[in-house]
């Protein structure tokens, strides 16, 4: 599970200018992959505690699967140097971890690490026990008052309470969110021996003072970004597709509105795998059994296989990178990464959803101008270039689960003939209806949350 701390629950797209295609396409061979075994020492993770749960640890479960993984790798890419991050219990902080990561100049991070949910409490009767009670009179007034208490005894049943295991089971992997850039910038700015910095840095000699707010850096960060999330997402989908094969439950790729410290401060591709649910009956006794261990670690070690024979291939043919570019792009799309984050976002208004399922309509607001919109759902792109007129474009739409905010992204894809382009939104769930005006921009997206009472 992640750890609450470093997972900032954000909201705000941040991205200042556009994908710089030309560029993107530098591969260089893989030649060291780290493996981080999530928590240790003291750092526990989550545990198994439920009935009928083996009370397992995650830092126990990550760091088996994690010394797996790295034999696996070991074997199927002898060329490459592996690096553990630990090999035996003990513990670091996520910005060690991102050390170890960057100063082994890893070309891949892979995190492992164990899901949870939080755990609903059961009741049951257990017996019947006596107690004893106390029957309180009163008699006589002022000096002579006295209270006599006579005890009787009742039958009162027993309880017993404990911990129901979650439902939710299997496999899930993580990517840094492209629009939380801050510590990847750092990451970056740190390393000045990079040679892939140098494409398209400036060539003066100012690194040690990088102002982060100055255009040219921002844009060279943000085409690093770019690259690593490509090639994460590719790798993501690989394990996504590996993990598919076996009678595990893939659970996709997640690469929501959150960001992940220690991927984002890792200077290289990175994914984190929730390798399994250790709140979960079954994937607990997965997750700690060898077979399960070694099957995810096979996993894993297959796509990383993939995924290297895919870089290496690209270095070897020429004009092969236009087609491996597209394929980018489309994984990209699929993973819902859209042409949004190349805008800055705003949260226009939050608002608290009961039931699972609402409807949202969608108009011009004010004069009708010729608007036109394109509409992402939590990252996903549910209307495509659609133009909005005094007659609603209704959308559908179902709270994730677990997800807590849901977020309803407007893209403006002109701004009608009355700058900017502006839209009223009308919410409707159950009896409730809320009215919002969007505004959007061709600098600036509106986005709604929707979070689940
Ligand atoms: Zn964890």
């Amino acid at each position: 599970m992640l750890n609450a701390k470093y997972v900032v629950p954000a909201l705000l797209s941040f991205f200042l200018c556009c994908l710089n295609a030309a560029d993107a396409q530098n591969s260089r061979s893989i030649k060291t992959i780290i493996v981080d075994a999530g928590h240790g020492g003291k750092d526990y993770g989550a545990t198994g505690s439920y009935e009928g749960g083996l009370g397992s640890y995650e830092k126990n479960v990550t760091l088996a699967i994690s010394n797996k993984l790295v034999a696996a790798l070991r074997k199927q890419l002898p060329d490459v140097k592996i690096i553990p991050t630990r090999t035996t219990d003990v513990y670091q902080s996520p910005p060690e971890k991102a050390d170890i990561a960057n100063n082994n100049k890893g070309d891949l991070f892979i995190c492992i690490h164990a899901d949870a949910v939080d755990l609903k409490t059961g009741r049951r009767q257990t017996g019947t026990h006596q107690e004893t009670r106390y029957k309180v009179k009163v008699t006589g007034k002022g000096k002579k008052k006295k209270k006599t208490s006579t005890p009787y005894t009742v039958t009162v049943a027993t309880y017993e309470y404990y911990k129901i295991g979650s439902q939710r089971a299997g496999t899930s992997i993580w990517l840094f969110a492209a629009h939380k850039t801050s510590d990847k910038i750092k990451a970056l700015m740190k390393n000045e021996e990079d040679e892939e910095m140098n494409v398209t840095a400036s060539s003066d000699s100012t690194y040690n003072s990088i102002d982060f707010s100055a255009p040219e850096y921002r844009m060279m960060a943000k085409v690093h970004a770019d690259r690593y999330q490509q090639k994460s997402i590719k790798l993501a989908t690989f394990i996504d597709q590996e993990v598919d094969k076996t009678d595990r439950n893939a659970l996709g790729i997640n690469q929501r509105q959150k960001g992940i410290w220690v991927l984002q401060a890792t200077n290289m591709p990175a994914v984190l795998i929730e390798t399994g649910f250790i709140t979960n009956h079954d994937d607990e006794r997965y997750l700690n059994s060898d077979k399960g261990q070694q099957e995810l670690a096979e996993s894993i070690a297959d796509a990383v296989k993939l995924y290297k024979e895919q870089v290496d291939n690209n270095k070897a043919t020429p004009g092969a990178n236009v087609e491996v570019r597209k394929e980018e792009q489309r994984i990209l799309k699929e993973a819902g990464a859209g042409k949004y984050i190349t805008r800055t976002s705003t949260v226009l208004k939050k608002i608290g959803i009961s039931q699972a399922d609402f409807k949202v309509d969608l108009y011009d607001d004010g004069d009708i101008d010729g608007d036109m919109v394109s509409v992402y759902y939590n990252g996903k792109l549910i209307v495509d270039n659609k133009k909005l007129t005094d007659k609603p474009l209704t959308l559908s739409l179902t709270t994730a689960t677990g997800i807590k905010e849901n977020e309803l992204l407007i893209y403006a894809e002109n701004e009608g003939s009355i700058p900017p382009n502006t839209a009223l939104m009308i919410v409707t769930e159950g009896d409730n209806r809320t009215e919002v005006r969007i505004t959007a921009d061709s600098k600036k997206n509106g986005v709604i949350v929707f979070s689940r009472k």
